[in-house]
C-alpha cells in the first residue's frame, strides 16, 4: 500500500467521535482496528462489534467515553485482560491498551507488555485484520495499512503479517480462524499460510474444543462450509476435529463393483442444505448423516457394497463425537441423532408412497418431518440430470401426501385417541401389561389406516382388541 486513505466515512456513527474526543482529554491516541473495519471496506454491513485500541490505556479510555456518554453507562472491566467493554445501544465496544505479545510453546496464552499501534498491528492474525483507522484530531480518519491488508482484501487473500509458521505455532487458533475467514468470506488462504497450517496441525491439539467447536460452527453457518472442511482436510487438520470424516473418504473397488467417495459426497450434501436452511443444527445433521458408513461397510459378491444399519450406528457416533467436542449433549444433540437415525426413511418410501408409510414416518418424525425431508434432498447429489428430477420428484409426492394425511389423521406429536386410564376404568384394570397391548394395537390400528385417529372409532377397535385377549367391560 502506498498512498493511506482517508476512511473517515466508517467512523459515521457518532459514537467515534466521543471516543475521540475521550482519548484527546487523556492525551492519548485511539484508533478502531480489526474487524470493523475489514467489515467497512468488505460491506459487509455495520458491525455491531467495534475494537477499540489505545495506545494507553484502554481501561481508562473506556471509563472517560462513558463519562461523556450520556446517562449512566455500565462499564466491564476485565482487569487481567486489560480491557474494558461498554454497552451503546446496539454497539458494543471492546477497549484494550496497544501490546506487544510473546508466547511460549505450551500455551496459546501469551506474555504481554505495553507497547505501540505497530506492535500492536503485528500481534494481529492476519493482513486484513490488522487495518485501523485512526481517531485522534490530528488524523482522524487515515487507514493504518502497514501490511497491505486493503490489497489482500482487493486480492481475496488471507496472508499473516509475520512469518506464518510463527502466528499459527504461536496460537494454533488462528489456523482454523485462517479457515473460517476463507470460507466466509470466499478468500484463498495465502500458499506460505497453507503450507505453515499443514507443518502446525498438529499443535491444534492445544486448543480448547470449545473455541474449535466455535469456529465450526461458523464454517457451517457460510454459504458453502464445504470451504471449510474442505481445507481442513487438505492442511491434515481434520483427523484431529473429526476423524469420523476422514473415515469416509476414498472409493473401493472390488470385483468391479464401486461405492461412492462418502466423503465428498458429505460436502455436496451440506453445500445443498446450505442453500436451503440456516438452521445450523440441521446443517450439523448434513455433516454427519453418513459417518456410520465407514464402520459398517461391507462387501458381498451378491449385494455388492453395503452399509447395513449405517443410520442407527451413525446416530450412537453423533452422542460420542458430541462429546468429545464438549458439545452440550442437549436436546439439539438428540436433534441430530434424530435426523441421522432416519435419513434414509424418506428415501426407501419414496418409490412407492402409501399413506401408511407416511402416517410412520410423521409418527416418527413428529415436527422434524420437513427438516427430514429437507435433509433427504439434500442428499440428492447424483450427476444424472434424470435420476435427479426424478429423484426430487418422489420427494415432492412424500411432501405432498406428508400435507394430506396430517391434515387427515393428525399422528404428528400422536396423542393416544383412548387413554391408558381410560382403558383400566372400562375393564376394572390396574396398571398391567394388557394395557400396553391394547393401546399399542390401537396405535398400530392408526397408522396402518384401519381406523381413523378418532375416538369413537379408536373405542370400538378397544373393545374389539379387549376381546381377543379375553377382557369383557366391567358394566
Ligand atoms: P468476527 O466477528 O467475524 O469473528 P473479528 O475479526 O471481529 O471477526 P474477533 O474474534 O472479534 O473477530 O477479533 C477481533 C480482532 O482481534 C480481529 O480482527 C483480530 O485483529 C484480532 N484477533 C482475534 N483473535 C485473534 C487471534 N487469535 N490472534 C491474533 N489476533 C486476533
Amino acid at each position: 500500500m502506498s498512498a493511506t486513505p482517508n476512511l473517515a466515512s466508517a467512523l459515521n456513527h457518532p459514537i467515534f467521535k466521543t471516543i475521540s474526543k475521550a482519548a484527546s482529554q487523556l492525551n492519548l491516541e485511539s484508533y478502531v482496528i480489526g474487524g470493523y473495519v475489514r467489515d467497512y471496506i468488505l460491506k459487509r454491513g455495520d458491525a455491531k462489534d467495534i475494537d477499540i485500541v489505545a495506545v494507553g490505556s484502554g481501561i481508562d479510555l473506556a471509563n472517560k467515553v462513558a463519562d461523556l456518554l450520556p446517562g449512566r453507562t455500565k462499564v466491564s472491566v476485565y482487569k487481567n485482560f486489560g480491557t474494558a467493554m461498554i454497552k451503546s445501544g446496539e454497539i458494543e465496544l471492546e477497549f484494550v491498551g496497544a501490546r506487544k505479545e510473546s508466547y511460549q510453546r505450551d500455551s496459546r496464552k501469551p506474555a504481554v507488555e505495553n507497547g505501540t499501534l505497530e506492535d500492536d498491528q503485528n500481534r494481529r492474525d492476519f493482513t486484513i485484520n490488522a487495518l485501523a483507522i485512526s481517531l485522534s484530531d490530528t488524523n482522524y480518519g487515515q487507514l493504518l495499512d502497514p501490511f497491505g491488508g486493503i490489497d489482500d482484501i482487493k486480492n481475496k487473500i488471507i496472508r499473516t503479517p509475520l512469518d506464518p509458521d510463527i502466528t499459527y505455532s504461536d496460537d494454533p487458533l488462528r489456523m482454523l480462524r485462517a479457515i473460517r475467514f476463507a470460507t466466509q468470506l470466499n478468500f484463498s488462504i495465502e500458499r506460505k499460510s497453507l503450507d505453515a497450517i499443514t507443518r502446525n496441525a498438529e499443535r491444534i491439539n492445544i486448543i480448547s474444543k470449545e473455541r474449535i467447536v466455535d469456529e465450526i460452527h461458523k464454517i457451517l453457518a457460510a454459504s458453502k462450509p464445504s470451504t471449510g472442511f474442505a481445507l481442513l482436510h487438505k492442511t491434515g487438520l481434520l483427523p484431529y476435529i473429526f476423524p469420523e470424516l476422514v473415515a469416509l473418504e476414498g472409493i473401493e473397488e472390488k470385483e468391479g463393483q464401486k461405492h461412492k467417495d462418502n466423503f465428498w459426497h458429505t460436502l455436496e450434501v451440506v453445500d445443498n442444505i446450505a442453500q436451503t436452511t440456516d438452521n445450523l443444527w440441521l446443517r450439523w445433521a448434513a455433516l454427519l448423516h453418513d459417518i456410520g458408513k465407514a464402520p459398517t461397510k461391507r462387501f458381498d459378491k451378491k449385494g455388492g457394497w453395503t452399509f447395513h444399519a449405517h443410520e442407527f450406528v451413525g446416530s450412537k457416533m453423533v452422542y460420542k463425537l458430541f462429546k468429545r467436542l464438549k458439545m452440550p449433549l442437549n436436546e439439539k444433540m438428540k436433534f441430530v441423532q434424530k435426523m441421522v437415525l432416519m435419513s434414509s426413511r424418506p428415501i426407501v418410501l419414496a418409490s412407492d408412497v402409501t399413506d401408511s408409510a407416511v402416517r410412520r414416518l410423521v409418527f416418527d418424525a413428529g415436527d422434524y418431518v420437513d427438516d427430514l425431508m429437507t435433509l433427504c434432498e439434500a442428499d440428492i447429489t447424483t450427476k444424472n440430470p434424470k435420476r435427479f428430477q426424478k429423484y426430487h420428484n418422489n420427494f415432492k409426492k412424500v411432501r405432498e401426501k406428508i400435507v394430506e394425511v396430517e391434515e387427515r389423521d393428525h399422528v404428528r406429536n400422536f396423542q393416544p385417541p383412548v387413554s391408558g386410564e381410560e382403558i383400566m376404568k372400562t375393564f376394572g384394570l390396574k396398571p398391567s401389561r394388557e394395557i400396553g397391548i391394547i393401546k399399542e394395537a390401537i396405535k398400530e390400528a392408526i397408522l396402518e389406516g384401519e381406523i381413523p385417529n378418532e375416538y369413537e372409532a379408536a373405542k370400538e377397535f378397544m373393545l374389539k382388541k379387549a376381546a381377543e385377549i379375553n377382557l369383557s367391560p366391567i358394566e
